[in-house]
């Protein structure tokens, strides 16, 4: 079913999104992940594409059709754009129809000298136009509360943000952020553009150090003194580290869902402890 049908907006959604396996590991690794995610019933599960494009991403398209087929929870499958000919995307969107697989989060993909890029997508938008030439899919779109790291500014952004949703994005995905008022400022931005589509925050538990630093250096979120003083405090105890890193999570959930946010994307990195431990403590929020 489509997100865009499945969610009406009575209550917030709640995603989790996972990544298919490296390669060195087998695919089957997920699948021990995805038995223990079922039974926390989140309304769609996202499943990432690596960078690379054309076919080396058949595991994308083979766990989210496992995602909604065997494990009946609605997927999502990730699609990016610039190392892909539009050949290339025609037969990816043809595997995924293949595996009943109705919805898709176009993006542009980030550069990569190991993958070179090609000449037929140059941004998201193009991508989304793309797909909804060729298929009857529900289309998703990411957006950047601290402004994508590319961007000249946050009007600009906005601006390509606003291109991509007339294009037929019909809810978007925030990347992560640890301080909520910057999502707020970023809603009141959206509402002055004009953007009206659902946007689910995107809220990734930081449980080790190396991952925080490694993602902050990607998109480069900001970190709150509070959030700080827990990795300084508990980096060498992982434990500690871990437990922290869900109660700020939960912390930021119960604020944004007080504040009335669409939704909830989690980024579980396909941890399903955290997920698990995180999803009891805001079930009764989610109804
Ligand atoms: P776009 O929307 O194309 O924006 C990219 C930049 O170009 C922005 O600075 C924007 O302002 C500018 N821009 C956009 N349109 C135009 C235009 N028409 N003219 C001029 N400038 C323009 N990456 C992966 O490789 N695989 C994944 O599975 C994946 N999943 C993600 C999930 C989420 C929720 C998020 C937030 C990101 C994800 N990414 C993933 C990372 C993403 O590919 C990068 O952030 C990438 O740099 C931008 O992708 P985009 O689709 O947002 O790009």
């Amino acid at each position: 079913m489509k997100i865009s049908e499945k969610l009406t907006g009575e209550n917030p959604a709640f995603s989790f999104e996972i990544f298919p396996p490296k390669k060195t590991s087998p695919i089957e690794t997920i699948y021990k992940t995805l038995d223990e995610l079922k039974d926390l019933s989140p309304d769609f599960i996202s499943v990432t594409y690596g960078a690379g494009g054309g076919t080396a991403n058949y595991s994308t398209c083979k766990i989210a059709g496992d995602i909604k087929n065997k494990y009946n929870i609605e997927s999502v499958a990730h699609l990016t754009c610039i190392t892909n000919t539009k050949e290339d995307i025609l037969h990816i969107l043809e595997e995924f129809k293949t595996n009943g697989i109705e919805n898709i989060l176009a993006l542009r993909g980030d550069f990569n000298p190991n993958y070179p890029v090609r000449d037929d997508f140059k941004y998201a938008d193009e991508l989304v136009s793309f797909i909804k030439n060729h298929g009857d899919f529900c289309i998703m779109g990411a957006c950047y509360p601290e402004t994508h790291i590319e961007a000249h500014d946050s009007a600009t952004d906005i601006q390509n943000l606003k291109r991509k949703v007339d294009a037929g994005v019909s809810r978007l995905i925030s990347q992560l952020f640890f301080d909520n008022e910057c999502f707020y400022r970023f809603q009141e931005k959206l509402a002055g553009a004009g953007i009206n589509v659902p946007v689910e925050a995107g809220i990734m538990p930081v449980t080790n150090r190396k991952q925080i630093e490694r993602m902050v250096s990607l998109c480069g979120a900001s970190l709150p003194r509070k959030f700080s003083k827990v990795i300084q405090k508990y980096e060498n105890n992982p434990e500690a580290l871990r437990d922290a890193g869900i109660a700020y999570a939960v912390d930021q959930i119960v604020d944004l869902l007080s504040s009335g946010a669409d939704g909830i994307h989690l980024y579980t990195m396909n941890n399903a402890y955290v997920a698990r431990k995180i999803t009891e403590s805001i079930s009764g929020l989610l109804r």
